[in-house]
């Protein structure tokens, strides 16, 4: 962790260093200086950029109002993948409710679960584009959904503000003790005592177990696509630890050769 904020409580500590406000394909770069300012009012430091439609500009520096070490700081990604690869946890804000079939969770509840989370690795927040938000395969690569509960009428808050509403629950979360005095929600316990597995190492068996369905020819013709937003909606509840994926993807490694055994020793089929 880096240098000590005088006066500052762990959890304060860990929030900072440990809690990364994901900001994807932003359109205007003054929301990402307005991003960077709500952020630092509540004590978080972390802001990673992923696509962004311009880069970061004047207009970001007069919003930042002084906030503009964060934007400095800030690395750019390509792809969202890339930018949570070493996560424990990746939550995904959304405007609209229930719009992916992810677990969804209140704001208050997020930031307590990233903030729990937040002791075993880097934890993501994750805002979409101004006008689309985040498309279907980046939620996918989320554990779970955060909704301000808005008026279903008009729910979409200024990208800044959506950031503003979750960076104060994390230093609630923080200054209250949240994280750690809540009971952790069934989807945050790790089984395993390593605690879970970075974002890379899940896309890692995620790929080996598509690979794997199909050399078993699990699909038998069908889309694929339904499946495999079931499974990893189920492995990514499950909260594996790196040895959990080590073992799942032995056992995929054993299927795969044994699937291409079968398809060496079966005698070939009637046409
Ligand atoms: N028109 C877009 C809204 C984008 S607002 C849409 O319908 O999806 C920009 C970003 O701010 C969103 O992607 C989301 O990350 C965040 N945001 C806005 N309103 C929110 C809300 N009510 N709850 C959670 N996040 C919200």
């Amino acid at each position: 962790m880096s240098e000590p904020i005088p006066n500052a409580s762990p959890l304060e500590t860990l929030a900072r260093d440990r809690v990364r406000i994901v900001l994807v394909g932003t359109q205007h770069p003054g929301n990402i200086g307005a991003a960077a300012r709500a952020m630092k009012t509540m004590g978080l430091a972390r802001l990673v950029l992923v696509a962004p439609e311009k880069a970061p500009d004047l207009n970001t520096t007069a919003m930042a109002a002084g906030a503009d070490d964060l934007v400095e700081q800030a690395p750019v990604f390509a792809t969202l993948s890339e930018a949570v690869a070493d996560c424990a946890l990746v939550l995904g804000c959304t405007a609209r409710s229930r719009r992916v079939q992810l677990e969804q969770l209140e704001p208050d509840e997020g930031a307590a679960r990233a903030l729990a989370l937040a002791v075993q690795g880097p934890v993501a927040l994750v805002f979409g584009r101004e006008r689309t938000g985040l498309d279907n395969n980046e939620l996918q690569l989320c554990h779970a959904s955060i909704h301000i509960p808005s008026d279903p009428a008009f729910s979409s808050l200024n990208l800044a503000a959506a950031v503003q509403v979750l960076s104060y629950e994390v230093r609630r979360a923080a200054l209250g003790g949240q994280g750690v005095a809540r009971p952790a929600p069934a989807s945050a316990v790790v089984a395993s005592e390593e605690g879970p597995a970075p974002h890379a190492e899940l896309e890692g068996f995620f790929a080996q177990l598509s690979e794997t369905l199909e050399a078993i020819d699990f699909h038998k013709g069908r889309t694929p696509d339904s499946a495999m937003r079931k499974l990893r909606r189920l492995y990514l509840r499950a909260g594996l630890g790196s040895a959990e994926v080590r073992l799942l993807r032995g056992v995929l490694a054993d299927t795969q050769r044994m699937a291409m055994l079968a398809g060496r020793t079966n005698p070939p089929a009637d046409d």
